[in-house]
């Protein structure tokens, strides 16, 4: 049998989407995928009943169907202030998944070097690689997550095409302040590199801090490609509905890969979604609040069980510090919690660059009486194993 190609032995599988699978094989709570376990609005679940009896079963538009980009386009206009163009600023996309692979390879030639701070969002490692980019990897530290300036410099000096920001923060639950990016983007500036910002969080920051999208700090547009979804913002992770979002020029090469990927994005989803898009901001203050109060109460159960673990300003995950349970390797617990405690979170390995191996990812995107479960059962974590 002939090899398969080499840049595959580079990273593995998900080990997110692999830790779901072994939570479904042992039926333990999953608070390992971010994702809910509640309804969208009503708004889209009407909408969407609507759309399966409309003229929307073929190929939308390659680059998004123009009542998604129209609605899109004023939604971000609405948060942003940025006068976004349906047709000049857009690219409907399968998910940020697919926007960042998009922006990756739209920015990128084989051999480019691109900036992923540590730890980061396990896509993008794969993402550099099948783009022939090269990461280089810049640490946030704890408690704050902050990154080192000096360090970031550094990273700046070997002249990488891009940087990659997730902004909240998946996994540290870190939102970067106006300072931090207006720093980071002076360093572009004087390097003329890509900013590659992926945002799905946008709305699910939790007080005092505030989201500061990055493509509008002054003179940031041009340089910035904004990978962004419905998935987080609507509850629906499973309609695949992402977009990026850049100036003219980048958008005219960034639609070609998308149309060689994926084609589009479900036609009858994008048609649902312009209800969500279209929900008045009282949605958004609503859906803040939602997971503020989610947030305080896994919080609260976590802290019952008498270990540490990160405090999130926005996104909705925590690091739980397993070190006093005292297993060799934060794979060996993750599967430990899901047979034995039936709670299923993401060994934080995956996530860092640095030899880390004691940290379980856990989402709170749950119902009130799924999050009281797992914590029932992460109880038995103050007697140790
Ligand atoms: N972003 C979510 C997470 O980090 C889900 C990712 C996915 O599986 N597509 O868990």
């Amino acid at each position: 049998m002939p090899a398969t190609a080499s840049r595959l032995s580079v990273f593995t599988e998900s080990v997110i989407r692999g830790t779901t699978r072994l939570a479904n094989q042992h039926g333990a709570i999953n608070l390992a995928q971010g994702f809910p376990d509640f309804d969208p609005p009503e708004e889209l679940l009407a909408a969407l009943e609507q759309a399966t009896r409309g003229p929307h079963h073929q190929y939308a538009v390659t680059w998004g169907a123009p009542r998604f980009r129209e609605a899109l386009a004023r939604k971000i206009q609405r948060f942003t202030g940025l006068p976004i163009h349906p047709d000049a600023h857009l690219v409907v996309t399968c998910g940020s998944t697919e926007a960042m692979m998009v922006a990756m390879m739209t920015a990128c030639n084989p051999g480019d070097k691109v900036i992923i701070f540590s730890p980061f969002y396990e896509n993008y490692a794969a993402d550099a690689i099948l783009s022939g980019a090269v990461p280089i990897y810049v640490p946030l530290r704890p408690p704050g997550f902050g990154y080192d300036p000096a360090e970031l410099g550094r990273a700046f000096a070997q002249k990488p095409k891009a940087i990659v920001i997730c902004n909240p923060s998946n996994p540290t639950g870190k939102v970067f302040t106006r300072n931090e990016l207006l720093e980071i983007l002076r360093l572009a500036e004087q390097h003329d590199a890509f900013v590659i910002t992926d945002e799905p969080y946008e709305h699910i920051v939790f007080a005092p801090h505030e989201h500061v999208y990055f493509a509008a700090l002054p003179g940031a547009f041009e340089r910035t490609i904004t990978c962004n979804s419905l998935s987080k913002t609507y509850s629906i992770t499973g309609w695949r509905l992402g977009y990026v979002q850049a100036a003219p020029q980048v958008i005219a090469q960034a639609r070609k890969v998308h149309d060689f990927l994926t084609v589009g994005a479900a036609a009858p989803l994008q048609e649902a979604a312009v209800a969500g898009l279209e929900l008045p901001d009282s949605y958004y203050d609503g859906l803040r609040d939602l997971y503020t109060a989610k947030r305080d109460l896994f919080l609260g159960l976590l802290r019952q069980t008498g270990l540490s673990f990160t405090e999130p300003q926005g996104a909705y995950y925590v690091m739980l510090d397993i070190s006093p349970l005292g297993f060799a390797t934060d794979t060996e617990a993750s599967e430990w919690l899901i047979r034995e405690i039936g709670v299923a979170g993401v060994a934080g390995s995956s996530f860092f660059r640095e030899p880390v191996n004691h940290l379980i990812r856990f989402h709170f995107a749950k119902n009130a009486d799924t999050l009281l479960a797992a914590g029932e059962r992460l109880l038995r974590l103050r007697q140790g194993r």
